[in-house]
Protein backbone atom coordinates (compact mmCIF):
# COMPACT_ATOMS: atom_id res chain seq x y z
CA UNK A 1 0.00 0.00 0.00
CA UNK A 2 1.03 3.45 -0.29
CA UNK A 3 -0.02 6.99 0.79
CA UNK A 4 -3.01 7.58 -1.83
CA UNK A 5 -1.63 5.88 -4.78
CA UNK A 6 1.62 7.86 -4.40
CA UNK A 7 4.75 5.58 -4.02
CA UNK A 8 5.54 6.41 -0.33
CA UNK A 9 5.26 4.03 2.25
CA UNK A 10 7.56 2.59 5.15
CA UNK A 11 9.49 0.93 2.83
CA UNK A 12 10.41 4.37 1.12
CA UNK A 13 10.43 6.21 4.63
CA UNK A 14 13.07 3.97 5.47
CA UNK A 15 15.76 4.41 2.79
CA UNK A 16 15.12 7.83 2.76
CA UNK A 17 16.10 7.99 6.40
CA UNK A 18 19.47 5.56 5.47
CA UNK A 19 20.51 7.91 2.66
CA UNK A 20 20.10 11.06 4.32
CA UNK A 21 21.69 9.85 7.26
CA UNK A 22 25.10 10.00 5.09
CA UNK A 23 24.80 13.99 5.10
CA UNK A 24 27.30 15.13 7.25
CA UNK A 25 26.86 18.71 6.84
CA UNK A 26 25.16 21.06 9.80
CA UNK A 27 25.87 21.91 13.15
CA UNK A 28 23.39 21.70 15.78
CA UNK A 29 21.85 25.30 17.36
CA UNK A 30 24.14 26.70 20.22
CA UNK A 31 22.58 29.84 20.92
CA UNK A 32 21.21 28.27 24.31
CA UNK A 33 22.74 25.29 25.97
CA UNK A 34 19.68 23.07 26.07
CA UNK A 35 19.49 22.89 21.86
CA UNK A 36 23.58 22.54 21.97
CA UNK A 37 22.94 18.93 23.63
CA UNK A 38 20.45 18.05 21.02
CA UNK A 39 21.77 14.41 19.66
CA UNK A 40 23.40 15.38 16.41
CA UNK A 41 22.71 11.79 15.55
CA UNK A 42 18.81 11.70 15.84
CA UNK A 43 16.59 11.37 12.83
CA UNK A 44 13.46 10.30 11.94
CA UNK A 45 10.24 10.92 9.63
CA UNK A 46 6.53 10.77 9.28
CA UNK A 47 3.80 10.79 6.81
CA UNK A 48 0.59 11.31 7.62
CA UNK A 49 -2.35 10.99 4.91
CA UNK A 50 -5.74 12.85 4.87
CA UNK A 51 -7.33 9.41 5.36
CA UNK A 52 -5.14 9.04 8.19
CA UNK A 53 -3.23 6.79 7.28
CA UNK A 54 0.52 7.13 9.18
CA UNK A 55 3.71 5.88 8.14
CA UNK A 56 7.29 6.44 9.84
CA UNK A 57 11.01 5.68 9.97
CA UNK A 58 13.47 6.23 12.31
CA UNK A 59 13.55 8.23 15.50
CA UNK A 60 9.89 9.56 14.55
CA UNK A 61 8.67 9.49 18.28
CA UNK A 62 11.68 11.30 19.48
CA UNK A 63 10.60 15.03 21.40
CA UNK A 64 12.03 17.88 20.55
CA UNK A 65 11.17 22.34 20.57
CA UNK A 66 8.94 22.88 17.26
CA UNK A 67 10.72 26.65 17.20
CA UNK A 68 9.66 28.41 14.17
CA UNK A 69 7.32 25.95 12.90
CA UNK A 70 5.21 27.27 15.66
CA UNK A 71 4.83 30.04 13.52
CA UNK A 72 2.13 28.96 10.62
CA UNK A 73 0.06 27.44 12.73
CA UNK A 74 -0.13 30.49 15.07
CA UNK A 75 -0.60 32.50 11.79
CA UNK A 76 -3.93 30.68 11.11
CA UNK A 77 -4.98 31.45 14.42
CA UNK A 78 -4.68 35.34 13.78
CA UNK A 79 -5.81 35.02 10.69
CA UNK A 80 -9.15 32.84 11.79
CA UNK A 81 -9.69 35.47 14.68
CA UNK A 82 -8.85 38.69 13.19
CA UNK A 83 -9.39 38.03 8.73
CA UNK A 84 -6.51 38.16 6.67
CA UNK A 85 -7.50 42.23 6.37
CA UNK A 86 -6.86 42.89 9.36
CA UNK A 87 -3.78 40.66 10.13
CA UNK A 88 -2.10 42.33 6.88
CA UNK A 89 -2.36 45.64 8.63
CA UNK A 90 0.12 43.91 11.30
CA UNK A 91 2.43 42.22 9.27
CA UNK A 92 3.37 41.56 5.16
CA UNK A 93 3.11 38.65 2.76
CA UNK A 94 6.35 39.03 0.74
CA UNK A 95 9.55 36.78 1.78
CA UNK A 96 12.10 38.57 2.97
CA UNK A 97 15.37 36.92 1.64
CA UNK A 98 16.94 37.62 4.98
CA UNK A 99 17.54 35.52 7.95
CA UNK A 100 15.02 34.40 10.18
CA UNK A 101 16.40 37.01 13.42
CA UNK A 102 16.88 39.86 10.82
CA UNK A 103 15.38 43.58 11.56
CA UNK A 104 13.41 43.59 8.42
CA UNK A 105 10.40 46.15 8.29
CA UNK A 106 8.92 47.17 5.36
CA UNK A 107 7.69 51.22 4.47
CA UNK A 108 4.95 51.02 6.62
CA UNK A 109 6.68 49.42 9.28
CA UNK A 110 5.25 46.29 9.11
CA UNK A 111 7.35 43.28 9.39
CA UNK A 112 7.68 41.49 5.72
CA UNK A 113 5.93 38.20 6.54
CA UNK A 114 4.72 35.94 9.62
CA UNK A 115 7.26 33.39 9.14
CA UNK A 116 10.53 35.30 10.24
CA UNK A 117 10.95 36.24 14.19
CA UNK A 118 9.75 40.26 13.67
CA UNK A 119 6.65 38.64 12.01
CA UNK A 120 6.21 35.87 14.22
CA UNK A 121 6.14 38.41 17.49
CA UNK A 122 3.49 40.52 16.12
CA UNK A 123 1.07 37.44 14.90
CA UNK A 124 2.00 36.23 18.50
CA UNK A 125 0.85 39.96 19.71
CA UNK A 126 -2.28 39.63 17.56
CA UNK A 127 -4.30 36.76 19.39
CA UNK A 128 -7.17 38.15 21.27
CA UNK A 129 -5.93 37.92 25.05
CA UNK A 130 -6.06 39.37 28.94
CA UNK A 131 -2.14 39.00 28.94
CA UNK A 132 0.22 36.80 28.39
CA UNK A 133 -0.28 33.47 29.95
CA UNK A 134 -4.03 33.53 28.56
CA UNK A 135 -1.98 34.67 25.31
CA UNK A 136 -0.08 31.42 25.25
CA UNK A 137 -3.15 29.19 26.71
CA UNK A 138 -4.58 29.69 23.32
CA UNK A 139 -1.68 29.36 21.30
CA UNK A 140 -0.96 25.65 23.18
CA UNK A 141 -4.96 25.13 22.40
CA UNK A 142 -4.43 25.74 18.07
CA UNK A 143 -1.43 23.78 17.99
CA UNK A 144 -2.66 20.83 20.27
CA UNK A 145 -6.34 20.85 18.29
CA UNK A 146 -3.36 21.08 15.06
CA UNK A 147 -1.31 18.13 16.35
CA UNK A 148 -4.45 15.87 17.89
CA UNK A 149 -3.05 16.00 21.01
CA UNK A 150 -2.34 18.19 24.10
CA UNK A 151 1.33 19.33 23.32
CA UNK A 152 3.39 19.71 26.64
CA UNK A 153 5.94 22.83 27.00
CA UNK A 154 9.77 22.56 27.47
CA UNK A 155 10.56 24.89 30.45
CA UNK A 156 14.14 24.45 30.19
CA UNK A 157 14.00 26.12 26.87
CA UNK A 158 11.42 28.41 27.28
CA UNK A 159 13.30 30.06 30.17
CA UNK A 160 16.39 30.02 28.19
CA UNK A 161 15.20 31.70 25.54
CA UNK A 162 13.74 33.88 27.78
CA UNK A 163 16.77 34.98 29.38
CA UNK A 164 18.47 35.11 26.21
CA UNK A 165 16.06 36.79 23.96
CA UNK A 166 17.83 40.52 23.64
CA UNK A 167 17.18 40.47 20.04
CA UNK A 168 13.46 39.33 20.34
CA UNK A 169 12.59 41.78 22.83
CA UNK A 170 14.45 44.35 20.78
CA UNK A 171 12.51 43.57 17.43
CA UNK A 172 9.29 43.64 19.19
CA UNK A 173 9.87 47.02 20.48
CA UNK A 174 10.46 48.21 16.83
CA UNK A 175 7.29 47.04 16.06
CA UNK A 176 5.81 48.51 18.71
CA UNK A 177 7.59 52.23 17.86
CA UNK A 178 6.33 50.83 14.15
CA UNK A 179 2.86 50.78 15.56
CA UNK A 180 2.11 47.35 14.24
CA UNK A 181 2.29 45.05 17.62
CA UNK A 182 -1.20 44.02 19.07
CA UNK A 183 -0.26 45.04 22.67
CA UNK A 184 1.70 48.30 24.21
CA UNK A 185 3.75 45.84 26.44
CA UNK A 186 6.91 44.25 24.63
CA UNK A 187 6.46 41.17 27.17
CA UNK A 188 2.92 40.54 26.65
CA UNK A 189 4.31 39.33 23.07
CA UNK A 190 7.44 38.13 23.62
CA UNK A 191 6.85 35.78 26.68
CA UNK A 192 3.97 33.72 24.75
CA UNK A 193 6.66 33.84 21.27
CA UNK A 194 9.06 31.88 23.79
CA UNK A 195 6.84 29.40 24.75
CA UNK A 196 5.57 28.91 21.64
CA UNK A 197 9.17 27.70 20.25
CA UNK A 198 9.55 25.85 23.44
CA UNK A 199 6.33 23.27 22.90
CA UNK A 200 7.46 19.62 22.57
CA UNK A 201 6.57 17.57 19.38
CA UNK A 202 7.60 14.69 17.61
CA UNK A 203 7.47 14.29 13.88
CA UNK A 204 4.37 12.12 13.81
CA UNK A 205 2.86 15.76 16.11
CA UNK A 206 4.20 17.62 12.82
CA UNK A 207 2.77 15.47 9.74
CA UNK A 208 -0.81 15.38 11.44
CA UNK A 209 -0.16 19.53 11.81
CA UNK A 210 1.02 19.88 8.11
CA UNK A 211 -2.31 17.23 7.27
CA UNK A 212 -4.54 19.12 9.05
CA UNK A 213 -3.62 22.02 6.64
CA UNK A 214 -3.19 19.45 3.75
CA UNK A 215 -6.90 18.74 4.35
CA UNK A 216 -8.66 22.29 4.33
CA UNK A 217 -8.26 22.49 7.92
CA UNK A 218 -9.62 19.41 9.55
CA UNK A 219 -7.47 16.82 11.09
CA UNK A 220 -7.22 13.23 9.66
CA UNK A 221 -7.68 11.53 12.67
CA UNK A 222 -9.70 13.72 15.98
CA UNK A 223 -12.13 15.15 12.67
CA UNK A 224 -12.20 18.23 13.88
CA UNK A 225 -12.13 21.33 12.14
CA UNK A 226 -9.38 23.51 13.38
CA UNK A 227 -9.27 26.76 11.23
CA UNK A 228 -11.42 27.15 8.17
CA UNK A 229 -10.57 25.74 4.50
CA UNK A 230 -9.41 29.57 3.44
CA UNK A 231 -7.09 29.57 6.26
CA UNK A 232 -6.09 26.86 5.58
CA UNK A 233 -5.35 27.83 1.68
CA UNK A 234 -3.55 31.21 3.04
CA UNK A 235 -0.86 29.64 5.64
CA UNK A 236 0.30 26.91 3.41
CA UNK A 237 0.17 29.89 0.31
CA UNK A 238 3.21 31.80 3.13
CA UNK A 239 4.88 28.53 3.83
CA UNK A 240 5.45 27.98 0.29
CA UNK A 241 6.92 31.67 -0.45
CA UNK A 242 8.53 32.06 3.22
CA UNK A 243 8.87 29.04 5.22
CA UNK A 244 12.49 28.31 5.03
CA UNK A 245 13.85 31.41 5.92
CA UNK A 246 16.38 32.93 2.96
CA UNK A 247 16.55 29.67 1.15
CA UNK A 248 13.04 29.81 0.38
CA UNK A 249 13.71 30.39 -2.87
CA UNK A 250 15.80 27.44 -3.69
CA UNK A 251 13.52 25.18 -1.67
CA UNK A 252 10.11 25.60 -3.90
CA UNK A 253 12.80 25.18 -6.85
CA UNK A 254 13.79 22.36 -5.54
CA UNK A 255 11.26 20.38 -3.49
CA UNK A 256 8.02 22.57 -4.55
CA UNK A 257 6.24 21.76 -1.27
CA UNK A 258 4.89 24.44 0.97
CA UNK A 259 6.89 24.05 4.59
CA UNK A 260 8.25 25.25 7.55
CA UNK A 261 11.53 24.60 9.36
CA UNK A 262 12.67 25.10 13.36
CA UNK A 263 16.14 25.36 14.60
CA UNK A 264 15.12 22.29 16.85
CA UNK A 265 16.05 20.48 13.43
CA UNK A 266 12.07 20.00 12.76
CA UNK A 267 10.93 20.22 9.10
CA UNK A 268 7.11 20.48 8.19
CA UNK A 269 6.20 19.76 4.70
CA UNK A 270 2.34 19.51 3.10
CA UNK A 271 1.15 17.69 0.09
CA UNK A 272 -1.83 19.80 -0.57
CA UNK A 273 -5.47 17.92 -0.52
CA UNK A 274 -3.06 14.47 0.18
CA UNK A 275 -0.59 14.22 3.01
CA UNK A 276 1.50 16.07 5.48
CA UNK A 277 5.26 15.11 6.38
CA UNK A 278 7.34 15.74 9.88
CA UNK A 279 11.05 15.53 9.85
CA UNK A 280 13.54 15.55 12.49
CA UNK A 281 17.56 16.13 12.51
CA UNK A 282 19.13 18.43 14.58
CA UNK A 283 22.24 19.40 12.54
CA UNK A 284 21.24 23.00 10.65
CA UNK A 285 22.22 24.11 7.43
CA UNK A 286 23.50 27.94 7.61
CA UNK A 287 20.26 28.97 6.99
CA UNK A 288 19.13 26.91 10.00
CA UNK A 289 17.22 24.49 8.22
CA UNK A 290 17.61 20.75 9.11
CA UNK A 291 20.98 19.94 6.36
CA UNK A 292 19.73 16.03 6.75
CA UNK A 293 16.34 17.10 6.45
CA UNK A 294 16.50 18.90 3.46
CA UNK A 295 18.16 16.40 1.84
CA UNK A 296 15.95 13.54 2.73
CA UNK A 297 12.83 15.87 1.65
CA UNK A 298 14.53 16.50 -1.35
CA UNK A 299 14.70 12.82 -2.50
CA UNK A 300 11.32 12.32 -1.52
CA UNK A 301 9.52 15.08 -3.67
CA UNK A 302 11.86 13.65 -6.30
CA UNK A 303 11.01 10.12 -6.08
CA UNK A 304 7.20 10.57 -5.23
CA UNK A 305 6.58 13.58 -7.85
CA UNK A 306 5.29 15.59 -5.25
CA UNK A 307 6.16 19.02 -6.48
CA UNK A 308 3.57 21.42 -6.76
CA UNK A 309 4.37 22.20 -10.49
CA UNK A 310 4.56 18.59 -11.33
CA UNK A 311 1.62 18.51 -14.35
CA UNK A 312 0.68 15.03 -12.66
N1 LIG B 1 13.33 30.49 19.32
C1 LIG B 1 14.01 30.83 18.11
C2 LIG B 1 14.17 32.32 17.99
O1 LIG B 1 13.21 33.04 18.17
C3 LIG B 1 13.25 30.28 16.96
C4 LIG B 1 13.87 30.63 15.67
C5 LIG B 1 13.86 29.53 14.66
O2 LIG B 1 13.43 28.38 14.83
N2 LIG B 1 14.44 29.89 13.56
O3 LIG B 1 15.27 32.80 17.73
Amino acid sequence: TALLGRPVDEALADALVDVAARVADGAVADYIPELAGADPGAFGISMASVLGRVYGAGDRDALFTIQSISKPFVYALALAELGPEEVLRHVGLEPSGEPFNAISLDEDGRPANPLINAGAIVTTSLIPAAGADERFARLRDTLSRFAGRELDLDEAVYRSEAQTGHRNRALAGLTLAAGVLGTDDVDDATDPYFRQCALLVSTTDLALMGTTLANGGVHPLTREQVVDEIVARDTLSLMATCGMYDRSGAWIFRVGMPAKSGVGGGIVAVKPGEFGVGVFSPPLDPAGNSSRGVALLEMLSARSGLHMFDHT
